[in-house]
């Protein structure tokens, strides 16, 4: 019997039947973990119905009292989980010890939002006020890249503004959220937060219930076309945070000495499993050799091993179908350009893919137009600014980017052009609870943080009143 537990209506319970989860650095069996079955899925969402009806009338500063709670609660354990993320996710040690602190941090400034009503108007012939309602049951489905950080993107908010929530997480990372189901399970009344793993099954249940009211869906743009498909027969809200292609467009004023470390960096944390990491870089000709030898430079100097050692700065990819499909890309890239760093998989059990660095080649291919996932960064060669941007722009995608220049009114130009939800100038990958995120085109609809992501959990409602 698995030592993880789900959480069902304030229970810890066992699964219906139980899934092997695989230690991506070695490819070992990590843990056996229980795997929801549908009439599970089904007992948790009943569940968080039922705690609906009293949830949403606990007052504010209590429900924001027991995220808190949680917060301070993963702040205690942070080594405990970072290790068992890294054993689960692959990223460094590092890294998973930061995304379990921001968890932590996102939960508790999320917490900190407020939903005021607002009066619109008041005077002798009618008073009309908006407030804002919780929606009901909402479903948070996780992809495996951050795991454990989206799940803080999603359930404060949703719980802040009233309402309860069924979490699945991704097939191949559930360890760590479990463990987080069980400081739930002592925090929050039954039924208020529920978790429920699957085998990539259940999702299309969650999706398709009568009784959800919302998916705040994070994962692949193929994947949130189904969420939003499926969310269509009882016009569920939804939220998606899908893929990204993000350009980083390099002026030829930029020294690529001084920015090729924030590209790698923007590039290859969490092995380029990142929605936002860097996946093209078009860098102006006059600068172009200069900055692909200053990034091959970084990509042979990346320490790849598994990220419980000491140093490791890139861990494998996270499962084989991701590593499967990042060799694909390494292949184009060997028939389409040139690798000038990496190009090779790691000759041991694990699936290390070494960062990568492929020049000459450009729009129309694979490499270029698709989002990789994996530590492979294509270079693109161009010689008009307006003409990059307009390539950078031809992207299904719009989820990030970036304009790299020491001339601050050219790149902000640049930069306000951009089709995408965020641009940054002269870094990559800088977000905070604060600060909205959310895609354009077919990276997303909706926002995450700030208000506005408050926002989206819950139902406007006008009470207009005769005088
Ligand atoms: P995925 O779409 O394969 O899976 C995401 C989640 O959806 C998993 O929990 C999965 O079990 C579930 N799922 C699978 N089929 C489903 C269905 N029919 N209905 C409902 N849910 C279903 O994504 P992934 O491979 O886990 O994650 C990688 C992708 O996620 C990348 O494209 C990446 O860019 C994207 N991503 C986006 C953001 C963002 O904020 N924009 C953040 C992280 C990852």
């Amino acid at each position: 019997m698995s030592d993880y537990k789900l959480l069902i209506g304030g229970k810890l319970v066992d699964g219906d039947a139980a899934m092997d989860v695989i230690n991506p650095a070695n490819e070992e069996v990590l843990a056996t973990c229980p795997r929801g079955s549908e009439a599970q899925l089904d007992a948790a969402v009943d569940a968080a119905k039922d705690a609906f009806r009293s949830w949403r009338k606990v007052p504010m500063a209590e429900r924001r009292a027991m995220i808190v709670k949680l917060a301070d609660a993963i702040d205690a354990r942070v080594d405990e989980f970072a290790r068992l993320l890294t054993q689960e996710q692959g990223k460094p040690l590092a890294e998973s010890t930061a995304e379990i602190a921001y968890t932590a941090a996102f939960l508790r400034y999320l917490a900190s939002l407020d939903l005021e009503s607002k009066l619109i108007e008041d005077n002798e012939s009618r008073r009309v006020e908006m407030r804002r309602k919780p929606l009901g049951v909402v479903g948070c489905i996780i992809p495996w890249n951050f795991p454990v950080l989206i799940v803080a993107f999603k359930a404060p908010v949703a719980l802040l503004a009233g309402n309860t929530i069924v979490i699945k997480p991704s097939p191949t990372t559930p360890l760590t959220t479990l463990r987080i189901g069980e400081l739930c399970a002592e925090i929050f009344p039954a039924g208020v937060v529920n978790i429920v793993t699957d085998m990539n099954d259940l999702g299309a249940r969650l999706t398709s219930h009568p009784d959800v009211a919302k998916i705040s869906f994070t994962g692949s743009t193929e994947t949130g076309k189904k969420v939003m498909a499926s969310a269509a027969s009882s016009i569920k809200r939804i939220t998606l945070e899908l893929g990204g292609n993000d350009a980083a467009i390099v002026l030829a004023d930029a020294d690529p000495k001084a920015v090729a470390p924030g590209i790698f960096g923007g590039a290859t944390m969490n092995a380029g499993q990142v929605c936002l990491a860097i996946k093209r870089v078009y860098a102006h000709e006059t600068i172009y050799d200069e900055l692909c030898d200053e990034l091959a430079k970084l990509a042979d100097a990346a320490i790849v091993d598994d990220g419980l050692k000491q140093g490791a700065q890139i861990g494998p990819l996270q499962n084989r179908m991701q590593y499967e499909k990042v060799k694909g890309f390494l292949e184009d890239a060997r028939a389409n350009g040139t690798i000038i760093a990496g190009g090779t998989v790691e000759d041991r059990p694990g699936y290390f893919i070494r960062p990568t660095i492929v020049r000459d080649v450009t729009d129309g291919m694979k490499i270029v137009d698709e989002e990789q996932f994996g530590p492979i960064l294509p270079v693109i060669k161009y010689s008009d600014a307006e003409d990059a941007l307009v390539r950078a722009n031809a992207s299904p995608y719009g989820l990030g980017g970036s304009v790299w220049s020491p001339d601050r009114d050219k790149a902000y130009e640049l930069a306000c052009e951009m089709d995408s939800g965020t641009v940054w100038i002269n870094k990559h990958l800088d977000f905070g609870p604060n600060i909205p995120f959310g895609g354009a085109k077919q990276s997303g609809i909706g926002v995450e943080f700030a208000e506005e992501g408050l926002y989206e959990f819950t139902q406007v409602q006008v009470i207009n009143e005769a005088r």
